[in-house]
Order: structure tokens, then sequence, then C-alpha cells
């Protein structure tokens, strides 16, 4: 769909990447970190001011201290920390319990370690896990338990009550937890994220997942990371080091003076991205749209069926983009095959744009809408 967007000269609201930078100093450093000849190899674990400051962060944010020698990984953004958790943790046959839709890179690190991904549905309109259905697929295979909140496509940020069901399901059936939690620090209406670790049964069995990316709007430089036990960011390791080994050394200071950054600098990142969000989701509404309001993340999906009787998105998709000059992404992308038709009318929004191109997108839409 980006390809589609820079051939029509469409505005991209498909896939999730800001159009503005990030902080100018956190930028800088990064700069000056090749400038100052940082262009080797860093060790294997991640740079120690980085490996610092994700253990600060952590311990700031969530009241989590973890060992920043030990329990403490840099990776090739979260999506190799992601894929390094799978690896490293499942054998061939192994079962993966996720809710769905999911992020897509999931089921294909499943798909790569020979393990089986088996996917519980979050179903609309509010997206909420359903912890009956969750515990009835677990199976003596089943080794991990991957959540991700706050959640892509949906915007849906899971509650601490529904967290610490989550944690209560994993022990009494001997499960690690992966969580993906990229979108930390993208929350709205005064909610807060709160790590999975920080319920005191889950820090022993959990794999906490962020990134660089999305927080300092640098997803091109995919730095991220993962923390959690020794053992398990042990098993971590060992499959990154035949993943990439090692990635990003003048990103890594960067992104560490961009974690140890005021408050202020996260509050204002939350708060601008909720205006953008209020902007697109007036803009739907207007244009006749169905959609769930995102609790957090920079998605919003919609429900197409008002506007394509046809229900099928990816049809939509293509048309919004050739006759609106909008993109948009087809959300049966984050289904399993098996799923495809609960998706198949949905489309994602992103709005991590600027307010002048969410205003041009507005004023496509309403006009083709009209
Ligand atoms: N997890 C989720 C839920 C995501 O949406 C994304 C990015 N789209 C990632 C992980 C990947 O993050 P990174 O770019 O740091 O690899």
């Amino acid at each position: 769909m980006s390809a589609l967007a820079v051939e029509l000269g469409a505005i991209n609201l498909g896939q999730g990447f800001p159009d503005s930078d990030g902080p100018r100093e956190v930028l800088d450093i990064a700069i000056d970190s090749i400038n100052a000849g940082l262009n080797q190899y860093p060790p294997g674990n991640g740079m120690q001011v980085l490996r610092g400051a994700i253990a600060q962060h952590q311990l700031r944010f969530y009241g989590v201290s973890y060992n920043c020698d030990t329990e403490v990984l840099v990776t090739a953004g979260a999506t190799e920390a992601i894929a390094g958790a799978i690896l490293g943790l499942l054998e061939p046959g192994d079962e993966v319990v996720l809710f769905e839709p999911m992020y897509d890179s999931y089921q294909a690190c499943i798909a790569l370690a020979g393990a089986v991904s088996v996917p519980v549905l979050l179903e609309p309109p509010s997206y909420r896990p359903n912890m009956a259905a969750l515990e009835s697929v677990i199976t003596e295979r089943t080794k991990i338990l991957l959540i991700n909140s706050p959640h892509n496509p949906t915007g849906m940020l899971l509650t601490r009550e529904e967290q610490e069901q989550i944690v209560r399901i994993a022990q009494q059936h001997d499960l690690v937890i992966i969580s993906d939690e990229v979108y930390e620090h993208l929350v709205f209406d005064g909610q807060h994220h709160t790590s999975i670790a920080e319920i005191p049964e889950a820090r022993e069995r959990s794999i906490v997942i962020s990134s660089g990316g999305k927080t300092f709007s640098t997803t091109g430089w995919k730095v991220g990371w993962a923390v959690g036990p020794a053992h398990l960011i042990a098993a971590v390791r060992s499959a990154k080091q035949f993943l990439t080994y090692v990635n990003a050394a003048p990103f890594q200071p960067a992104i560490a003076h961009g974690l140890l950054m005021p408050d202020e600098y996260f509050e204002r990142l939350a708060n601008n991205l909720e205006d953008r969000r209020n902007q697109l989701c007036e803009v739907l509404s207007e244009s006749g749209f169905e959609y769930f309001s995102p609790e957090a993340t920079y998605f919003v999906t919609a429900d197409i069926r008002s506007m394509q009787l046809n229900g099928d998105g990816r049809e939509f998709c293509r048309r919004l983009a050739h006759e609106a000059g909008v993109v948009a992404i087809p959300n049966v992308a984050f289904y399993t095959p098996q799923n495809a038709h609960h998706g198949r009318h949905l489309v994602r929004f992103a709005f991590c744009k600027q307010e002048s191109v969410i205003t041009e997108a507005a004023n496509r839409l309403r006009n083709w809408s009209l």
C-alpha cells in the first residue's frame, strides 16, 4: 500500500510511520556518534549505555528493576526481539496462544520455529480479550502466551485486571509470556500503560519487548529490546547471535539519551497524537465510517460495510487510493488465513502524521464520500 501511495501521490495513512522527525537532541547524538567513529560492531547484548538506560526506563515508568548485564538485551527493533524470543524458546510442534488480529510478524516467526499459532479472536466493537476463550485453547503443547498491549491494529489497551487474569492463566499452565509493549508511550485520555512485569507473579516468566521506533519517531533505526529474567533473555540472545549478531551502534547512545528524557517529552508525545486521533476519528465519523476509537497506538480500525457493500476491505483500499487519494491498510493482513473473514470488512488508518496531512486527508475523504 505504501508503494501504491507513492505511485498515485496519495496520502499514506497506511503503514505506521511518523512523517516528522523525533527529538533533535536524539538525532544529533546519532550524527555525533557516527562522526566520533562509533561505526563498528557494538557488544552482542547491546551497548552498556543503552542497556543501562533501558533498565532505568523500566524502573522509572513501571517500578520493575532489571539487571542491565543479564536481564536486558538490545535487538534490531522489537521485531528481532519477537523473533529471537520465539526462535530461542520454542521447539517444533510447540504451541503459542495469541490474540488475533495481530502484528503480522508473530505468525511468520512461529512458523519459522516449526511451532503452531493458536489464535484467540478479539471481537469488535470493544476488542477486549475473552479469557474463557483464551483458556479453552491451551493444551499441554502450549509454551507461550504472546500478548500485545497497546494493541496493533485495534488500539485496545489491556486493563490491569485483564493483565492479572492473563498472568493467572500463564501461572496455572506454566507458560512464558511474551509481551509486546512497543506502543507503551502512545496512550490517550489520561490512561497509562502498565507493563505486564509489574505484576509480581509475571516478572519471572515474562519477556517484555519494546522499541525506540515509536517513542522517538525513529522507526527506521530499528533499535529495540527485550527485558526479562536472565534465563529467558539468554534464550533470546542465543537466537539473536545468529540473526543479526549485533545492531546499530551509532543509534544506541541516541536512544539511550531519549529514554532518559524528562516526563514532559513522553506526555507531549501522547498529547499530540491524541489530537491527531481526534482529528481523524472526527472525519471518519463524518464520512460515514463506523470505527473503534483507539485508547492507544497510532491506528484506528474502521468498518467499511456502509461504504463498500460487498464488504471487501482490499477492494475498498484500492478504491480509496485511486478515487480519494488516501491510502489505508486492509485489516485482513492481521488475521490468520482461517479467520481472515473476521477482518475482511475492516481497514486501518494511521494518524501518526502531521496535522496538515490529516487535514488534507480529511478534505479528500469528505469530498469522496459526498
Ligand atoms: N510490534 C508491534 C505491535 C508493531 O506494531 C510493530 C511495528 N509496526 C513492531 C512490533 C515492530 O517494531 P520495530 O519497528 O521496533 O521492529
